[in-house]
């Protein structure tokens, strides 16, 4: 019997809901668990723990507030390796890439743990005769977040810990494919100790996240995921009156010109397009060479580089790439493979044949490498969110621009050059929101903010960092006169202003 993930409601493990889905080791196809699948009850539970934990929360000095990350921290730190086994067991990322997964979320809820200065407010005295102004940064009150498959552990962390330091409680929805990370570091918060209520984690699907989005005492909604879903989350959150942010998907594309340095551009556009399978957001499935020489040359470095990558389980030492996350996207992604090729673009190096020995029913599909891919293809316009790299010949750093910035997506992108007024111009002009030079990956530290743009966020703040305080708080302004005693005013009917 498989063993059955609950939910964490009012700081224990609970069941709740009839439904249930499977859980699956992606490296052997086999299934490791069932996680529950929250019904409306059992949503409105958490809802209702949260709502009944905000007050006193609200009220716990930032410093105890902080101290509770601190120690959160620490404890994080200790289980790290856990923790990436896990994501490892129900992602398929190899165990490297879950260690740097959680290190990451380590960053932020360090960031976290800063919340009392970060949430000081404005002071003005004498913005008016004996009147003092300040602005102060509110909680909002209870928040929900709804993550994606492919960060289990970091996405999740990007949201909570920053909400709940600045003294909002939090439902957080997990994806259902690979639960167990979020939840057990749920349950470290809680041993650093957060109290009950303040974090609940429910596991479920659509019906789930409805209830979230319609509940009116949810006040705001971090959602990361998918583009249609993002935006559908997006509309009804808004329409039902709550504060929404949604962070969709993504097709990021890398220039290299001519004079790039190409051996270190392969290195690490290598890293980039297949890093956890190529299931990142800010992964690179396109590469814009400038000029046919360019191409030549990348495409045949690529095709060598790719010749000596290791696929395997995600716990084999010495594995570069791990398995797709399910049987479902592992169809999807060669479904993209089989189109591309239909549409006309080269297959240089075609991953669909791989067969990892011991590991026949993982979802494994080897690196593939496209040459000749064309604006108009499928290929070219849609996420595919898997090992698919494609190169796009164009004339010009203009030609490519103009390519980036007529796509639908924002999230990131990135520049391999040696000329520092070609860079320069590009991050200055560039319509995304995530720029690298020489720098494949640009996610921002855990200091500064994430967020795309264009059809990659919806909402006008991004995720953690500066933008995730104000996301989190409301700013009320106050505005304070003690007349001196005895003082007698006259009614004034102007509007008042300093003149
Ligand atoms: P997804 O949109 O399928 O699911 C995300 C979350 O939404 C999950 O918790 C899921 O249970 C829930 N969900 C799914 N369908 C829903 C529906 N119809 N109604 C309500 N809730 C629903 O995304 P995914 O496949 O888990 O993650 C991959 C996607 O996330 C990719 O598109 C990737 O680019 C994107 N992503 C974006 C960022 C970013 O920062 N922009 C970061 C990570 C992932």
């Amino acid at each position: 019997m498989p063993n059955l993930i609950p939910h964490l409601i009012d700081g224990q493990r609970r069941d709740g809901g009839e439904r249930a889905a499977d859980v699956f080791n992606p490296a052997t196809g086999e299934v490791s668990g069932r996680v529950r699948l929250a019904d409306a009850a059992t949503v409105q539970a958490a809802i209702a723990s949260a709502h009944a934990a905000f007050p006193a929360w609200r009220n716990t000095p930032p410093l105890k507030r902080a101290r509770v990350m601190s120690q959160f921290k620490t404890l994080l730190e200790a289980r790290a390796a856990d923790i990436a086994k896990l994501i490892t067991a129900e992602h398929g990322k190899v165990l490297s890439d879950s260690m740097g997964e959680v290190q990451r979320g380590i960053e932020n809820v360090e960031y976290a743990s800063y919340a009392p200065e970060l949430l000081k407010g404005e002071h003005s005295r004498n913005a008016g005769p004996g009147i003092d102004s300040w602005s102060e940064f509110q909680p909002l009150g209870v928040v929900a977040g709804i993550t994606p498959f492919n960060f289990p552990a970091m996405v999740p962390l990007w949201m909570w810990p920053m909400a709940v330091a600045c003294g909002n409680s939090f439902v957080l929805k997990p994806s259902e494919r690979d639960p167990s990370s979020a939840l057990l570091v749920a349950e470290l918060a809680l041993e650093a100790g957060l109290p009950a209520g303040v974090l609940n984690v429910v596991n479920g699907d659509k019906e789930a996240v409805d209830t979230l989005l319609t509940d009116a005492r949810v006040q705001a909604v971090s959602f990361v995921g998918s583009t249609p879903v993002a935006q559908s989350i997006y509309a009804t959150g808004c329409a039902h009156g709550k504060r929404v942010q949604a962070l969709g998907g993504a097709k990021n594309h890398a220039v290299v010109m001519p004079d790039a340095d190409i051996v270190n551009a392969v290195s690490a556009l290598l890293g980039a397009a297949f890093g956890s399978c190529g299931e990142r957001c800010m992964a690179i499935p396109l590469v814009v060479a400038v000029g046919d020489a360019t191409a030549d040359a990348v495409v045949a470095a690529l095709k060598a580089e790719i010749a000596k990558m290791t696929v395997g389980p995600g716990t084999a030492s010495g594995a570069d790439m791990g398995p797709l996350v399910t049987r479902a996207h592992f169809d999807k992604v060669r479904g993209y493979v089989d189109q591309g090729v239909a549409e006309g673009a080269k297959l240089v190096v075609d991953g669909r044949g791989l067969r990892v020995a011991g590991h026949e029913k993982g979802y494994f599909l080897g690196p593939c490498l496209f040459d000749h891919v064309k604006p108009g293809m499928r290929i070219y316009q849609e996420e595919i969110f898997g090992p698919v790299l494609g190169v796009v010949r164009v004339a010009s750093l203009d030609e490519a621009m103009r390519l980036i910035d007529a796509h639908e997506y924002g999230n990131g992108t990135c520049i391999f050059t040696r000329d520092g007024e070609a860079a320069r111009y590009f991050t200055d002009h560039i319509q995304i929101g995530m720029v690298g030079v020489n720098v494949p990956l640009p996610v921002p530290v855990a200091y500064h903010s994430f967020g795309g743009w264009k059809r990659s966020l919806f909402g006008d703040l991004g995720a953690y960092g500066p933008d995730a305080v104000r996301f989190y708080t409301r700013r009320k302004t106050i505005t304070q006169r003690w007349p001196s005693a005895g003082v007698r005013e006259g009614a004034v009917f102007a509007f008042p202003s300093s003149r």
